[in-house]
């Protein structure tokens, strides 16, 4: 598998951006500094009420933890994307996005940037109001279920220049947030930019 780079961003800390991949392009996701998580998104580009959904690729795969070769699903049980290179093995899809409530109620904190904010404000030139933004894949996040039930909270296993390639396998547009929390150790209390390269395959 040969790729060609077509497009490139950066997603700066405490952002979101959106990026539009086509079916049979490969997105590549990197942690610029590393211990940083990325919260992403996507929708069908002609049909935005198909939606990549982590419940029901829990569902399918019938497990919380994604491998090389998972694919992920759409709320029409679609395959969205397949992952096709993954540098670090520990990401999250049970988590909802960090949002506005959850820092005033968890940390006192009122205005705190976060996730849903950042990915309903790339998505807005595509029409998505905040309560329409799916629940994210949440790359990198290492928040892996414990034998007794919860969740750990451990800061991300990525290092500077790690990355998740995923091959579309639908015309997409996809938002990624730069994970904002800043008040617990999942971003190393420091959060960082996100990379974003969209490649065709040869
Ligand atoms: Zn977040």
């Amino acid at each position: 598998m040969t790729l060609r780079k077509v497009n490139e961003l950066v997603v700066p800390a405490y952002s979101g951006r959106a990026v539009e991949v086509r079916r049979r392009q490969v997105l590549r996701v990197i942690d610029r500094e590393g211990t940083q998580i990325a919260d992403l998104v996507a929708a069908r580009r002609d049909d935005h009420t198909e939606v990549l959904d982590t419940t029901r690729t829990r569902n399918i795969l019938g497990r919380c933890v994604l491998k090389s070769g998972d694919r992920l699903f759409s709320n029409h049980r679609r395959p969205v994307f397949v992952i096709v290179r993954d540098d670090v093995g520990r990401h999250d899809f049970s988590f909802a996005a960090c949002d506005a409530r959850r820092y005033e109620l968890g940390f006192g904190v009122s205005g705190h940037p976060n996730c849903l904010d950042n990915l309903t404000g790339a998505l807005a030139p595509y029409g998505f109001e905040w309560w329409r933004v799916p629940s994210p894949f949440n790359v990198f996040q290492n928040t892996p279920l414990q034998p007794d039930g919860t969740f750990g909270l451990g800061a991300a296993l990525s290092r500077p220049g790690d990355c998740l390639e995923l091959l579309a396998l639908m015309d997409l547009v996809v938002a990624v947030s730069a994970c904002s929390q800043d008040l617990t150790d999942v971003n190393g209390r420091n959060p960082t930019s996100i990379g974003l390269e969209v490649f065709d395959v040869d």
